[in-house]
């Protein structure tokens, strides 16, 4: 494993390094090295040298290297996805799925790069010229977490470079390999030096380096809430827009006048993709009352039925945690469910054998007190309650401060309506848990964060609007 600075990869000589893992098993699967602060001043260097010549270069050949990396991620799937898999356990089809929406991205946000237009307004007097031009912003700091190793850093290095920007990105550290698979795709595309750096550290040093410096005109951060808080600050000392996707708790409304079998067997695959550490996670089911036992029983059914293993293993359906952390975090968040009343009525115990794995959980008769209704679970643990009418379903809804991902089923098209209206949330799924793809913006309100990745959004955030007003020489 290494850093990926001006366009050349620097391993473990003379610097820092930490113990990437492999969470099937525990066991390490290499070293990364840390960016020393001679290789973060550098990397600072090459992103501020190589954006004048990358922004001045046609958006055209941009699209044409992004392109090239994205064909080159499609032909090294099987690799990239099995390095995913290892390295942060999902399983071997969600990463192919990972890898292949990646790329995507990048094909994506290459194209959206050569629809930066401007427009013309209409003067008030004669012979005049007014344009709003878009202008890349300028170096950009990036920071993705460990559960889309390649996806996440996918949006903020395609967003940026696609935009005209050049690009330092910090991924987790837990999961770095995939995101130096996309690096190595670009530097094979003939991605020029400098426009793309990759550095790891101890994350809170690297952020505060990199977001302080004069050179950084842009931070885009995926994480959790408390330290998008403190990057958002950061910034904001700095006069430097941010965009921010934060944590989520992602209520899900579910109707009596829907086939309520097939709704509970779809969310309970989508509640266990990746093991639930997913931002937008379903994870408060309010189901209505008339509908409720029938759901809570073919749910649980569908999470008992799911056979937990290593990632790579062809057979698995959900891997294990990505750390000991979040075996950690679920143990103390069912537990304190359960000392509150909770009912466990499939999983709420750690295997005990080697990883990190925790099983597929469900829990009822919550007590409103409970951590697991407040806190983001980020993990296998579902919660299912009843409701008696939509007014009450909606203020659940949005009663916490986060704001990502909502989803509702029903078939009354006045109530989706409705639910349209008043669901304070980023994104809304209705009658499918299917809301992130490339062209589609992505992003959250209130405490989840602010900005959206994907979508014209997701380039349009790393470009500046310029006005010019021309009068007659
Ligand atoms: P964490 O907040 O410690 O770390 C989340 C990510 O942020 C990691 O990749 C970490 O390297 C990075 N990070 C941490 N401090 C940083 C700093 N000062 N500067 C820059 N980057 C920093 O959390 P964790 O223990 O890894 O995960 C726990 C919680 O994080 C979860 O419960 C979930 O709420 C949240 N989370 C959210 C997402 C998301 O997609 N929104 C992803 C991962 C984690």
């Amino acid at each position: 494993m290494h850093l990926y600075i001006n366009g050349e990869w620097l391993g473990a000589e003379g610097r820092k390094t930490q113990s990437v893992l492999n969470p099937a098993t525990g066991e390490s699967l290499g070293d990364l090295p840390h960016a020393s602060t001679a290789d973060l001043t550098l990397a600072l260097a090459s992103a501020q040298a190589a954006f004048p010549k990358w922004r001045e270069t046609s958006a055209l050949v941009r699209a044409n290297i992004l392109r090239k990396a994205a064909q080159l991620i499609r032909e090294r799937s099987e690799s990239i996805a099995t390095i995913m898999s290892l390295e942060q356990g999902k399983t071997l089809s969600e990463a192919r799925i990972e890898v292949a929406v990646s790329a995507d991205i990048f094909e994506w946000s290459a194209d959206e790069g050569r629809r930066a237009y401007g427009r013309l307004i209409p003067t008030r007097e004669p012979g005049w010229r007014q344009s709003v031009i878009k202008e890349p912003i300028g170096v950009v700091a990036a920071f993705t977490p460990w559960n889309f190793p390649a996806m996440l850093p996918a949006r903020k290095i395609a967003g940026s470079l696609g935009a005209g920007c050049t690009c330092i990105i910090k991924p987790s550290e837990e999961t770095p390999a995939s995101a130096l698979e996309l690096a190595r795709a670009l530097h094979d595309a003939g991605l020029p030096p400098g426009v793309l750096n990759v550095v790891f550290g101890v994350p809170g040093e690297v952020s505060e380096f990199l977001v302080k410096s004069p050179i950084v005109r842009k931070v885009t951060f995926t994480g959790s809430v408390p330290v998008g808080r403190h990057i958002a600050g950061l910034a904001a000392a700095g006069v430097k827009p941010a965009t921010l996707e934060l944590g989520g708790h992602a209520p899900v409304l579910v109707f009596d006048d829907m086939a309520i079998e097939r709704v509970a067997k779809l969310a309970a695959i989508n509640k266990f993709r990746n093991a639930g550490q997913v931002c937008i996670s379903p994870t408060r089911f309010f189901v209505q009352r008339q509908a409720y036992a029938s759901f809570v029983e073919h749910f649980a059914k569908a999470a008992a039925s799911l056979k937990v293993g290593a990632g790579i293993d062809p057979d698995s359906q959900m891997g294990p945690l990505v750390n000991e952390r979040r075996v950690a975090a679920m143990r103390a968040i069912v537990s304190d469910a359960q000392s509150l009343g909770a009912e466990v009525v499939t999983g709420g115990s750690a295997p005990d054998h080697a990883g990190f794995f925790y099983q597929p959980t469900v829990l009822t008769e919550l007590n409103e007190q409970c951590r697991a209704l407040h806190e983001e679970p980020f993990g296998p643990i579902a919660l299912i309650m009843p409701f008696d009418d939509e007014d009450e379903a909606i203020a659940r809804a949005n009663a916490l401060p986060f704001g990502l991902a909502a989803y509702a089923f029903t078939s009354n098209a006045d109530r989706v309506m409705r639910l349209e209206n008043r669901i304070e949330s980023g994104m809304l799924g209705v009658n499918t848990f299917a809301i992130a793809s490339a062209e589609t913006p992505f992003g959250g309100v209130k405490d989840s964060g602010y900005g959206s990745e994907g979508g014209m959004e997701g380039v349009e955030a790393y470009m500046n609007t310029k006005f010019v007003a021309q009068a007659p020489a």
